[in-house]
């Protein structure tokens, strides 16, 4: 190894990526700023967060970092250099790469999609599974390889960051020289000077402090252009403590952004004709802010852009309104609302979790009001959220689904197992019952709700009858989409520390085909029921296949493939409902909605005959929901 490793976290070295306005900035770099919570050094370089450990924010030295900001921006200009971004995991990752080149762009670099001709290559990693971090060593190879054909002024510095980073830290930096920085979620702000740190010096950087506050509530991410839909960020980390899982050992603390601001950047979206935002967290639906926490208002009122939106000014400012919608509230969530919090409802029935349920929640912005705010924003744009925790369904979260036309049906419920007793070895806090139950309340809240899983087969301790409960459940809920695992032990976790992996590979792998076999087959018979009905479709562009065809995806998230020819407008009249209408004949373009009649279906694809273009607000009060059964059958699905 060239050198020894060195910490180039600093003071002042976390700057925060605004440009003006010195005082507001001052003000949000320090809400902002990373503060240490990480406490020991696990086996395998896991890291383990101390449960006793007080939650209350920990503040950064007032001022160092505005301080930082300040200099950087009396310095000189620099020339611009090339970033390339590879991105692994989660829809996470995805939009925390989007953060991260929003810091790097506000200091002089751009995305280029093109390896060969970058100055920095960053790798953002997951560590959830073995399998996602034995990919990245194999990447981290191939860019060393690439690397040794270069001069040394011109070698590209490589960083690793996210999950992985924050999971093996020095290791990454010890081995065999394949990268040269390493960031955590919670540093991203700091890339530009542990950039600049190891740029021809040789020398190695790190920082993987993670934050009880780190939002990134006031940078506005590099999306891209032209794109119709786009990833929210509302909260991040996790204070469950499921015994598989790395997260909250990679993410940290769950803590929530504040609504303002995500109301800022979805009101940004909707004027740049986004039509789809998925809100994100490890567990979004777990989101709580207290009102006051940070002050991205009035950071707005004096006059401010949030980062990377050069197009905002002050016309912005008024953004954390209700949009079109106090009046489609519940009387009981805007009044909460108006009052700065909601009334605290609780787990879902039979749900529970380490912590009183209550804990930072009684006041709190929750999860129904803001996901009421966000939906009342534009009721032509699509809102979807994921990944949730089924205890943080309870009634007022799925009645705002119901409620609200806009906002999808279609819940991600993972159940990881069917089993109460490996979920009880899971520390998942509910039985296969209480599961089932919230499954019924969604059926019934929200009638036509297609639902989604997560399935781990071959957790510790795992008996056949055990698995048999898994497959069963399989069948009696009948998922629209599962994203099903075998179980990999990761270091540093409670099962790793406490449990014994001992279900046997090939065992592992055979309950996995079960499992997704068991998936299929009842997926397969729901595709069969989707044949005649039709869907409110939200246009992608031209299907990877064959590009006289188009693609889109359903309220349910399914994929749907229909001609790329000209239509007319859905909608109105019963004539143009039967004909596809004549007005205003046009080929769909991505970003439009159109109702799709389904003809056909494979396993994963909707395959069908477009009627017409139309509007989200349009189908809803023809249809009363997000599809429509087959004509005949006189039953309209989806009813909100
Ligand atoms: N927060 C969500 C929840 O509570 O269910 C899950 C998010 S987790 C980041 C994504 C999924 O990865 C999990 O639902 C689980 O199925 C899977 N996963 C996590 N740790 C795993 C492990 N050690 N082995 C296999 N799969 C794992
Ligand atoms: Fe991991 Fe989800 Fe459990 Fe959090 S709630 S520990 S993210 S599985």
């Amino acid at each position: 190894m060239a050198s020894a490793t060195s910490l180039s976290f600093r003071a002042g070295a976390a700057g925060a990526s605004r440009v003006t306005a010195p005082a507001a900035t001052r003000r949000a770099a320090r809400k902002t700023r990373a503060a240490p919570t990480v406490r020991a050094h696990g086996p395998g370089g896991g890291v383990h967060l101390d449960p006793n450990e007080s939650i209350a924010p920990s503040r950064a030295p007032k001022g160092v970092a505005g301080a930082a900001i300040l200099d950087r921006d009396d310095g000189p200009e620099r020339e611009r250099k090339n970033v390339y971004v590879e991105t692994y995991g989660c829809q996470m990752n995805v939009n925390d790469s989007e953060v991260m080149l929003s810091v790097l762009k506000d200091r002089g670099y751009d995305e280029t999609g093109d390896m060969h001709d970058a100055d920095v290559i960053l790798v953002n990693t997951c560590a959830i599974r073995d399998k996602a971090e034995a990919k990245i060593w194999q990447r981290l190879a191939y860019f060393k390889s690439l690397r040794r054909k270069k001069k040394k002024s011109e070698k590209p510095v490589v960083g690793v960051l996210g999950c992985m980073a924050e999971r093996l830290k020095t290791q990454l930096l010890e081995a065999d020289q394949l990268a040269d920085l390493v960031a955590g979620p919670d540093a991203y702000r700091d890339l530009p000077n542990l950039i600049e740190a190891v740029a021809g010096t040789g020398e190695k950087a790190m920082n993987v402090q993670l934050s009880v506050e780190e939002t990134y509530a006031d940078i506005i991410p590099v999306r891209k252009e032209g794109a119709h839909a786009a990833f929210v960020t509302i909260m991040r980390g996790c204070d469950n403590a499921c015994a598989f899982c790395i997260v909250p050992y990679t993410r940290g603390r769950e803590r929530s952004r504040d609504p303002a601001s995500i109301e800022y950047e979805v009101r940004l979206l909707s004027e740049q004709g986004v039509k789809e935002v998925t809100l994100l967290g490890q567990n979004v639906n777990s989101y709580a802010y207290q009102e006051g926490e940070t002050d991205f208002l009035s950071m707005l009122a004096s006059g401010e852009g949030a980062v990377g939106d050069a197009a905002a000014g002050e016309g912005q400012a008024g953004a954390g309104g209700d949009g079109d919608g106090a009046g489609v509230m519940s009387a009981e969530v805007a009044a909460a609302t108006a009052a700065g919090g909601s009334p605290f409802s609780g787990y879902a029935a039979g749900f529970s979790s380490r912590y009183a349920p209550e804990r930072r929640r009684e006041g709190a912005v929750q999860f129904a009001a803001l996901l009421d705010r966000v939906a009342a924003i534009d009721p032509e744009m699509r809102v979807r959220f994921t990944s949730p925790h089924p205890k943080d369904f309870p009634d007022e979260v799925l009645e705002v689904i119901a409620r609200r036309p806009n906002v999808c049906n279609c819940l991600h419920m993972p159940a990881q197992s069917g089993s109460t007793a490996t979920l009880e070895r899971m520390a998942r806090g509910y039985t296969r019952e209480a599961y089932l139950t919230l499954i019924d309340r969604v059926k019934e809240i929200i009638p036509g709700c297609a639902i989604t899983t997560d399935i781990i087969s071959g957790f510790c301790g795992e008996t056949e009858e055990d698995h048999a409960d898994t497959v069963s459940l399989m069948k009696a809920v009948g998922y629209e989409q599962a994203f099903m695992f075998a179980y990999s032990e990761r270091d540093g976790t409670s099962a790793a520390r406490h449990q014994e992996d001992d279900v046997p590979e090939d065992v592992k792998q055979r309950r996995l085909a079960e499992v997704i076999d068991a998936f299929r087959t009842t997926a397969a018979e729901r595709q069969k029921e989707e044949v005649g009905r039709t869907h409110l479709v939200l246009v992608e562009g031209p299907s990877k296949k064959n590009e006289r065809e188009l693609t889109g995806k359903t309220d349910s998230a399914k994929w749907a493939v229909f001609a790329d020819t000209p239509v007319g407008i859905y909608g109105g009249d019963e004539d143009e409902e039967r004909t596809g209408g004549e007005k205003g004949v046009a080929t769909p373009r991505a970003g439009e909605y159109v109702a799709v009649r389904v003809t056909g279906c494979s396993t994963g694809t909707l395959f069908g005959e477009c009627l017409g273009r139309t509007t989200l607000t349009a189908f809803n009060e023809m249809h009363g929901g997000a599809y429509a059964e087959a004509k005949g059958t006189g039953a309209v699905a989806a009813a909100r």
